[in-house]
């Protein structure tokens, strides 16, 4: 379960706004308030003004710092698996149908819906739904993804930042909410950081 947060990022202050107000208390990962360092993440954007990375600090614990560098499997590298497994599920259904005393040749469709179930159902269970290392994590991979909302012509308009810890999600929310950012949001000024 991720928590999703779109961001106005029209303008350069309000991209730099937008990444200036990610929460620093917390680690991204697991909450802990413990042990914090700002880890330099790599977050893919497919295409994000010509770029195929936004480079962002994010705090992470120790436990989590690994999990920084650790890229959330791609749908397209998990169906790229099916057709090896189709093969892989041949034997396994053959023997399942000859447990029950049938042959591929007594009913060919149950076999064959029996194989396609597994060829699918086997690499999104094996890569995308692998637990956490460690109980206190929301992922094994990063915490944090970002994927560019584009205008018509083409141009990124917003953000969406996708959580896996909702309580940062919560933070970075009530960031969002305060009075400052909403008045540099809506003003479409010159961002000054001190
Ligand atoms: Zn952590």
């Amino acid at each position: 379960m991720t928590t999703e947060i779109t961001v106005p990022t029209d303008t350069p202050a309000k991209l730099t706004l937008a990444l200036y107000l990610l929460p620093p208390g917390i680690c991204c990962n697991c909450g802990t308030s413990e042990g914090l360092s700002l880890a330099n993440v790599q977050l893919p954007t497919a295409d994000f003004t010509g770029e195929r990375a936004l480079s962002i600090s994010l705090p992470h614990c120790q436990r989590c710092l690994g999990t920084a560098l650790s890229l959330p499997p791609r749908l397209g590298r998990t169906l790229s698996f099916v057709p090896l497994f189709f093969v892989i599920s041949i034997p396994l259904v053959a023997g399942a149908l000859h447990l029950c005393g049938l042959g591929f040749k007594d009913s060919p469709e149950l076999a064959l819906l029996a194989m396609t179930v597994l060829a699918v159902a086997a690499p999104f269970v094996l890569f995308r739904r692998r637990p956490p290392k460690f109980s206190e994590q929301t992922s094994r991979y990063q915490a944090v993804r970002l994927k560019p909302k584009k205008s018509f012509l083409g141009k990124t308009v917003a953000l969406q930042f996708k959580f896996t810890n909702s309580e940062y999600a919560r933070l970075y929310r009530e960031a969002l909410d305060s009075e400052g950012a909403r008045a540099i949001q809506d003003a479409e000024g010159v961002v000054i950081l001190r």
